[in-house]
């Protein structure tokens, strides 16, 4: 279509949603350029180097209900990028407290687990294409030039544009803070609510003498113990043996502002107890905390409009706690934009 490529618009986070939208526009036609405030892609998706491998501290699995999304994960496994993962699997009780998160995780454990490989990150390459992102930019601001154009703000006092079009992705408190400023529409964003996470990366210098690969609800405290990355090759010398362990939302709520020490000597505690085994020395151990890491109140739509279409939030939060509803958003962010822009 002639004149498409004049056509700007600006993706902010550089996870799931915004590389499934970035990737649509661009195929598109459109000139798309990618923000994203960290020095890697693939957000929530995250993967840790260590001197002797990767652990996947973010998400641990993706499993997929919508068609589209599974012929994404047949892509992702058809390059390399995904495979099959059915870890052997101990299935606790959580706890009683209702969220997205629990009522999600209970319904999936018998459906088909992929894993990103060689680590979860991987998982977003079949979107990664020809269009910039601007890593270790972090958008603070949105200015509206007029009523079909904006540019960006960063922290580092750069400003990008003008765009025709903007897609934020970040989790809901970071998109609200960027878009509260720009219409009232946006307030409702404020009702998604998001559950913190205490990630706890243990590697131990033997392996670890229990049964299981991976543990869902052991204890209260603990939401999900895993042996990390299955598939680099670290893992099948299992020495150092790599466990990654999630904090559940409650534990992670009334912890939130401890120190990493703190965490990690309670976390693993509790993990030693109930796996009831002798616990092998630890070669090392670290701790992560994500603020904003699963969905318990979604937004309820796959994405939110506003500024006359030309600026529109997405992200998992708009319909879940999972990469899927992260694919999903962005790709309704996407078509939406398509909508507002060619008619
Ligand atoms: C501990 C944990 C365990 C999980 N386990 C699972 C699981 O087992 N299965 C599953 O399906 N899902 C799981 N999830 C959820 C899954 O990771 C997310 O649903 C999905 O990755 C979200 O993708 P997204 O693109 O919406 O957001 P994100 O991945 O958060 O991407 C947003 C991006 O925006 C960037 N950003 C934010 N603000 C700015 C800014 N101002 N400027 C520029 N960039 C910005 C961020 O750095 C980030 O890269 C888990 C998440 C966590 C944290």
């Amino acid at each position: 279509m002639p004149g498409i490529s004049n056509i700007n618009i600006a993706v902010i986070g550089a996870g799931m949603a915004g590389l499934k939208a970035a990737s649509i526009l661009y195929q598109t036609g459109m000139t798309v350029t990618v923000f994203e405030k960290s020095c890697g892609l693939g957000g929530r998706l995250a993967s840790r180097r260590t001197a002797f491998g990767h652990f996947n501290h973010g998400a641990q699995y993706v499993t997929a209900r919508d068609p589209g999304f599974n012929a994404f994960l047949q892509q992702a496994t058809a390059c390399n990028v995904a495979e099959n993962w059915s870890p052997s699997l101990y299935r606790g009780t959580p706890s009683p407290a209702k969220s997205d998160v629990v009522c999600v995780e209970g319904n999936l454990v018998q459906q088909q687990w992929y894993q990103g490989v060689p680590q979860m990150n991987k998982l977003i390459r079949p979107l990664v294409d020809d269009f910039p992102v601007q890593k270790q930019h972090r958008i603070t601001a949105i200015e509206p030039v007029n009523q079909r154009s904006f540019m960006l703000h960063d922290d580092l006092d750069g400003i990008f544009g003008p765009f025709d079009g903007i897609i934020v992705t970040a989790p809901a408190p970071q998109t609200a803070y960027l878009l509260r400023p720009l219409a009232p529409r946006y307030d409702v964003i404020d009702d998604v609510v998001m559950a913190p996470c205490w990630a706890v990366m243990v590697a131990f210098k033997q392996p670890l003498p229990t049964g299981f690969d991976a543990m869902l609800y052991p204890c209260p405290e603990i939401g999900w113990a895993a042996r990390s990355s299955q598939n680099n090759d670290m893992f099948h010398r299992r020495t150092p043996d790599p466990w990654v362990l999630h904090a559940s939302p409650e534990w992670s709520r009334a912890h939130l502002e401890d120190d990493k020490e703190r965490v990690t000597e309670k976390l693993l505690a509790a993990l030693r107890d109930v796996s009831g085994v002798k616990f092998p020395e630890l070669h090392s151990v670290q701790a992560h905390r994500w603020r904003y890491a699963r969905t318990e109140r979604p937004l309820g739509k796959s994405h939110l409009n506003g500024m006359n279409g030309r600026v529109i939030a997405a992200g998992d939060w708009c319909l879940g706690a999972r990469v899927e509803a992260a694919w999903r958003s962005g790709q309704a962010a996407a078509h939406a934009m398509i909508e507002t822009l060619l008619g």
